[in-house]
């Protein structure tokens, strides 16, 4: 059994207070449901088997996203917390608000409104946290590609928003490129096509730079930016770099220069030799492990769009974060927006 089918809870009631819009079976009816099994056919009884299955998990999908909504009930579109029950549709309860009349359901105002197929939203939550690509996650949760490819970034939209607010301690920071790709975008079809075989430089005008910062306690925060400009990288760095800290870095002027302004402890690891320790703790090895742990990671999806390129890092930053794989439920709450009452959920 897979993780999530775990959660499929035969004793639930709760599912039968929640899917009030299908009409129970009756004692009776069930009574005859059963009798008539011996009449079924193989196949027919292995259809019945598999749409019982698709069935239970669906509704555990459903109790999942209805509880949560229930623990904080107010309308998504002005606050007010007068909900009345407003019928149903799609298997969810519709809510309409006394104070601005409008209607809305558990999903409404998420990343994973007006989704369909919720009896595979649980299987494919557990592949998105296994780190699987498009093809694996299709397979395994009986989706097509383009589906499987348009669920990531919508199940991705909000977790990967989580970045550590403010590094401490021993702080490590790098940069690193990728390639600059219009795979999948809208917004760069217009750029001339790349030319093979260009110059050393011109190809590094091709990357796009990424700032990696991580502290020792693991929180990892990275900024994407079009070009390395140095007021740029210091606006941003600024929030992340305000508490007491030691800053490691390659000792590129543009880190040199930001840790003198703001009077922040600077070790510079030089360039050629980003192996070395100063006083035993110093160093930009956990930063260059997690950077290369990022790029390997990122090989199996054989080049990813820039504009998507900020997801795939929040993705690798919840992979490092849970490292390993936490329950199904947790990850199908992280893309609805989290739990209220969990303040963990609210950083990475
Ligand atoms: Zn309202």
């Amino acid at each position: 059994m897979r993780g999530y089918e775990a959660l499929v809870d035969p004793t639930s009631s709760y599912s039968l207070l929640t899917h009030g819009c299908v009409r129970m079976m009756t004692r009776y009816e069930f009574r005859k449901l059963l009798e008539s099994r011996e009449a079924l056919t193989r196949s027919q009884k292995q259809r019945l088997i598999d749409e019982l299955k698709k069935e239970l998990l669906r509704e555990a999908s459903i109790d999942l996203i209805e509880s949560r909504f229930e623990k904080r009930k107010r309308c998504p579109h002005c606050g007010g917390g007068a909900l009345l029950r407003w019928g149903s549709a799609h298997r969810l309860q519709r809510y309409r608000c006394r104070a601005c009349k409008k209607t809305c359901n558990a999903l409404t105002g998420t990343a994973l409104a007006r989704l369909r197929y919720k009896e595979r939203w649980l299987s494919y939550c557990e592949c998105l946290y296994e780190g699987r690509s498009v093809r694996e996650a299709a397979r395994r949760s009986g989706i097509d590609k383009t589906t499987a490819f348009r669920w990531r970034h919508r199940f991705l939209r909000q977790p990967t928003k989580h970045k550590a607010p403010k590094m401490v301690g021993i702080v490590e920071a790098d940069e690193t490129f990728f390639r600059e790709s219009a795979k999948g975008s809208k917004r760069l079809h217009h750029r001339p096509a790349r030319k093979r075989g260009v110059g050393r430089n011109k190809e590094k005008a091709e990357q796009v730079p990424v700032l990696v910062v991580r502290d020792r306690s693991g929180s990892v925060a990275d900024l994407v930016f079009e070009r390395l400009e140095k007021e740029r990288v210091h606006a941003c760095l600024k929030p992340l770099l305000s508490e007491e800290l030691v800053l490691c870095t390659d000792g590129s002027s543009l880190y040199s220069t930001f840790a003198k302004e703001q009077n922040i402890p600077h070790k510079r690891i030089i360039a050629l030799d980003k192996g070395r320790v100063i006083d035993n703790i110093f160093h930009l090895q956990n930063l260059n492990a997690y950077i290369s742990r990022l790029k390997n990671w990122m090989l199996r999806f054989k080049g990813v769009s820039t504009e998507y390129l900020s997801n795939y890092l929040g993705w690798r930053r919840l992979l490092e974060k849970h490292n390993g794989q936490p329950p199904a439920e947790f990850c199908l709450y992280e893309s609805l927006g989290g739990m209220p009452t969990n303040q963990q959920l609210l950083h990475t």
